[in-house]
């Protein structure tokens, strides 16, 4: 019997963080997720504010961390991708690889581009409810195009 393969197309969120974007790297960035067989539905530029930072991060409200990470969301402006494919939110997560910079593999996202826990890059949805939430969160439906 053949083997069953497991995809789902899916669509997931991902944040091009302000280190990211005062880098330049957004275009170097982008081209990963998109050799990757992932596509851009949705795109939007914004300078974050604290009220939907505290949203976005509420799982990490209680870590000491906690206004490290929203004032430098705050930092700069960042890049709103909504993205699309094969196993989106395992590919992306796979791309950028785990959240500390400084020790994620060589040819990561995070390996290549990141610096340390916090400034490491972007952020990509970690689960299926998460992306639902955080696209819904970021677009409306008339902003995605698929
Ligand atoms: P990921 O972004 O890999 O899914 P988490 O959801 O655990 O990681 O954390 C969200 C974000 O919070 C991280 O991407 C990072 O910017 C910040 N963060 C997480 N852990 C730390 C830490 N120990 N020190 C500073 N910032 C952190």
């Amino acid at each position: 019997m053949e083997p069953k393969v497991n995809f789902m197309i899916e669509r997931t969120l991902v944040i091009l963080k302000p280190d990211c974007m005062q880098k330049n790297l957004a275009g170097t960035v982008m081209e990963r997720f998109a050799k990757a067989g992932l596509s851009l539905i949705a795109c939007k530029m914004m300078h974050l504010q604290e009220s939907l930072l505290r949203e976005h991060y509420d799982f990490l409200i209680d870590k000491p961390f906690f206004s490290n990470i929203v004032s430098y969301m705050m930092e700069y402006p960042v890049l709103i991708l909504v993205l699309c494919g094969e196993n989106a939110i395992a590919v992306a997560r796979g791309l950028l690889g785990p959240t500390d910079s400084s020790t994620a593999p060589k040819g990561t996202i995070r390996g290549d581009f990141g610096q340390d826990k916090s400034r490491n890059v972007a952020h990509a949805s970690d689960s299926q409810e998460a992306a639902a939430k955080e696209i819904a969160r970021f677009f409306t439906t008339d902003e995605i195009f698929a």
